[in-house]
């Protein structure tokens, strides 16, 4: 098991998902990165080793700048722990980028299909086969982030909780599950600021930031944006979700 961090809203990302993913750290991991979306570019930063070794890299975060980011502790599964398999992984023209926990079991029929499509890989993982074929279904269809996540989702056996970013929306991030934990937490702006929106494998990673979480169900998609969550089922259609307050018993254990 290891641990993902997401983060929308007005603050610099970087320092929120180092916060979140050292929440994380008892889950276990051998590496760790992050990307973050500065409006022109998403930087990546990934390191082997303990959380602290991203931290110093980063200069705790201060070097990523940016208002949207992903963040990821990594269990190897597939590939050895090493920089070039560590998350977050991107297609081939870094348009989209993404961070995974779980395993992709039919990882190699997908990846021969997208050898076939001339596609090339970097890294041992089977995660870097799951972010191509969204990337894949994104430019066939030409349609959203959830039309290309859902075709994927269709296709991909196994587990897995990704967070997911597409160059084409600097202000979004995307999620989706199926057999591996993962929570969604909201600010709602007040009083002149504006609000956020989180994503994290469990919910200390988040209690700092807000209380009111999302349980994202198995098999759906959100999608975050500053102050807004949608979920999507399926088909792509948008469906309802109940906002919960966590427990009382968390903030005894923080
Ligand atoms: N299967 C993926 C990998 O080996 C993700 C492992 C994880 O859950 O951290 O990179």
């Amino acid at each position: 098991m290891c641990g993902i961090v997401g983060y929308v809203g007005s603050e610099q990302a970087a320092p929120i998902l180092l916060h979140g993913l050292s929440k994380l750290e008892y889950r276990g991991y051998d590496s760790a990165g992050m990307a973050v979306y500065d409006g022109e570019k998403i930087h990546v930063k990934k390191a082997t080793g303990r959380l602290k070794v991203l931290s110093e890299l980063t200069h705790d975060g201060t070097m990523l700048p940016g208002h949207v980011g992903i963040g990821h502790t990594r269990w190897a599964t597939h590939g050895a722990p090493s920089e070039k398999n560590a998350h977050p992984h991107c297609s081939d023209d870094k348009m989209v980028v993404m961070v995974h926990n779980g395993i992709i079991e039919n990882y190699q029929e997908l990846k021969d299909k997208l050898l076939r499509k001339g596609y090339s890989f970097y890294s041992e993982t089977d995660t870097e086969v799951a972010v191509k074929l969204i990337d894949y279904y994104y430019k066939k269809y030409e349609g959203t982030p959830v039309d290309a996540i859902n075709h994927a989702m269709v296709r991909i056996r196994g587990s897995y909780a990704l967070a997911v970013m597409f160059k084409d929306y600097p202000e979004e991030i995307y999620a989706a599950r199926k057999d591996s934990p993962m929570i969604i937490g909201i600010t709602h702006g007040e009083d002149g600021k504006e609000g956020a929106a989180y994503l994290a494998s469990d919910v200390p990673a988040i209690l700092n930031y807000t209380r009111h979480v999302y349980y994202i169900g198995n098999m759906e998609m959100a999608r975050l944006r500053k102050g807004e969550v949608t979920f999507f089922n399926l088909d792509g259609d948008e469906i309802e979700k109940e906002l919960t307050e966590v427990m009382e018993k968390y903030f005894k254990k923080q």
